[in-house]
Formats: C-alpha cells, sequence, structure tokens
C-alpha cells in the first residue's frame, strides 16, 4: 500500500490579458477552482492506477477542504489520515495569461500545520506502519517529513520529491529510495556544484547519501541511478498540451510500482508512460490516467 504525506489545495485559477501592477486592478476571466497540491495529486494519480493509496494531510474546515476531500474519495483514496482544521486550506492563487505563462501566489494555510506531533498521532502511526512506500513533498514543513523519517519502519520504502526545492538534512537523503528530481530541483539540492549533465546531477546527488536518485527530465524522459549504475528511461513520444501535474503523476505512479517490487528502472519506464499522457490533457488531477489508459500509449 502507498502512503503519500504531503499538501492539499484549492487551485483559483483566472485568466488575464496582462498582470497588474501594484495598486492596479484588472479584470479576468471566470474563475476555475481545481483540487491540487503535491500530495494530493499525488494521491490521486496512483490511486487512479488502481494503487491501495491513503493521505496524510491537513486540510481547512471549509469548502475548499471539502472540495478536496471529495476529490480524493471519488478517486479511492483513503482519507482517514486527512486532518481537518486549526488554519484555512492551503490555496494557489494562479493568473494565466495569454502566452500561457503563470504567476502563482501560494498561501500554505492547513499545509503549514500538518506538524511533527500530527505525524507522532496514533492514527497516522498506523497508516504509516501499513505501508510498503510512503512518498512526501516539501510543500509542508521540513520538521513533518523528518518525523515521517523516523517513524519509517524497516523494510518500508520512502521516497521524496523535494519541490519546492531546499537543501536537505542528511537524515532525510540517507532515507530517500530514492530521490526524484527535475533539473531545478536538483541543482538547489546540490548548490553551487551540480555538474552540467543529469548523469553528473545523479552522481553527485547519491553521493549526498539517497540510495537512489531520478532525475526527470520533460519530454526527454528520465534518468535513474543506483549503486548499480545508472541508465536513462526514454520518454513516450506524445503532443503535449499542458504539463501541469506531468512530476506529481510520475512520481505517484513510481512509488507505487516499487510497492509492487518493481525494479527502479521498470518502475521509471511504467511512471513515464504515465506522465506522457497526463501531458496530453488539460489540468492536473483531471489529466491522470488509469492503468489502462496507459496501457494504451
Ligand atoms: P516536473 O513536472 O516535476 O518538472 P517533468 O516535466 O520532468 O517533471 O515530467 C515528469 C515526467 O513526465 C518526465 O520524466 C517524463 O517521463 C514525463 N513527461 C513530461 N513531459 C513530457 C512530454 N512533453 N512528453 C513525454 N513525456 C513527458
Amino acid at each position: 500500500d502507498l502512503l503519500v504525506v504531503g499538501s492539499a489545495n484549492a487551485d483559483l485559477v483566472v485568466g488575464v490579458e496582462r498582470r497588474p501592477g501594484a495598486g492596479e486592478t484588472v479584470l479576468g476571466s471566470d474563475l476555475a477552482l481545481h483540487p491540487g497540491g503535491k500530495g494530493a495529486n499525488q494521491a490521486v494519480a496512483a490511486a487512479r492506477l488502481g494503487a491501495r493509496t491513503a493521505l496524510l494531510a491537513r486540510v481547512g474546515d471549509d469548502a475548499h477542504g471539502r472540495l478536496l476531500l471529495d476529490s480524493q474519495r471519488a478517486a479511492g483514496v483513503d482519507t482517514s489520515g486527512v486532518l481537518v482544521g486549526g488554519a484555512p486550506t492551503g490555496v494557489a492563487l494562479i493568473t494565466v495569461d495569454p502566452s500561457g505563462d503563470n504567476s502563482i501566489v501560494v498561501s500554505p494555510g492547513a499545509n503549514g500545520r500538518l506538524t511533527p506531533d500530527d505525524i507522532r498521532e496514533p492514527s497516522a502511526s498506523t497508516l504509516l506502519a501499513a505501508s510498503r512506500v510512503v512518498s512526501t513533498q516539501l510543500e509542508i514543513p521540513l520538521e513533518t517529513v523528518e518525523e515521517v523519517v523516523r517513524g519509517l519502519r524497516p523494510g518500508t520504502r520512502f521516497v521524496l520529491n523535494p519541490s519546492p526545492p531546499r537543501e536537505l538534512p542528511a537524515p532525510v537523503l540517507a532515507a530517500c529510495d530514492p530521490l526524484i528530481v527535475n533539473e531545478h530541483e536538483a541543482r538547489v539540492v546540490l548548490g553551487a556544484d551540480a555538474g552540467a549533465t543529469p548523469e553528473e546531477w545523479a552522481g553527485a546527488l547519491l553521493a549526498l547519501g539517497p540510495r537512489s536518485v531520478v532525475v526527470t527530465l520533460g519530454e526527454e524522459g528520465a534518468l535513474v541511478a543506483d549503486a548499480s549504475g545508472t541508465a536513462r528511461v526514454p520518454a513516450v513520444e506524445v503532443t503535449a498540451v499542458d504539463t501541469t501535474g506531468a512530476g506529481d503523476s510520475f512520481t505517484a505512479a513510481l512509488a507505487w510500482r516499487l510497492g509492487t517490487g518493481e525494479s527502479l528502472a521498470d518502475s521509471a519506464a511504467y511512471a513515464a508512460r504515465v506522465g506522457a499522457v497526463a501531458v496530453t490533457r488539460q489540468g492536473a488531477q483531471a489529466s491522470f490516467p488509469t492503468a489502462e489508459e496507459v496501457a494504451a500509449v
């Protein structure tokens, strides 16, 4: 079983001709409201593929929180670990201009109140103990991710996508199997001497302590690396219309396949197919495929 520990946000999206300057008001399109946040996205992506999935997260006692719970349940995610209250649900305020460029303000809200204490609660410990794979990101406090690492049972696999990226403490790095990064995340986690090629990033990241590393490369596919070597995972050729959620669906699929006992390379090849389908459709959660849809590409 897969446990995702992470963020849940309401994405509020408005199209604008141009962004307002200070003190200025511009009129935008009708508001679109979507369930999002990396944790919520990963849980929905995995469940839609057929993975038994639970989400450990915090939302507000408000309409956005109910929207997020509804979308998780509709996908078949176990929401017994979703805590309610303490702050408003996290929100991403997104403006999109005619060229498709986004400007985003995130209010972490309840995501910032998912605390190490919440991870130590019996209900959370039960979920952690029942999971083969635990997948996290960094839209919740780093101390909370550190507590998840401390709470791992022997044999439970820990997957981290450090997004938004920052430098990581050694115990978190050492637990990752794999650490999953795109180019930007690789550069931030590595700091100054990142190197120039994905192979170099992967090598430098492995030297920081994770048992394995996956570098995602968008339309170029991905690269997997562990003590036994480094291998390229070719991308599936598709016509991309919206890359939102590609990384989240890739990570979720990879984490699930690893939990079934598949190798890192095979899991990544499957995840690349999932990511490829996701980019052929608009939106994040709305773009995530079922296993049947993945089999068809
Ligand atoms: P992120 O969204 O975190 O930056 P990527 O853009 O690297 O992540 O996408 C994650 C994975 O999704 C890639 O490794 C690749 O397998 C797949 N993917 C992303 N964009 C495309 C694309 N244009 N064509 C095919 N596959 C893609």
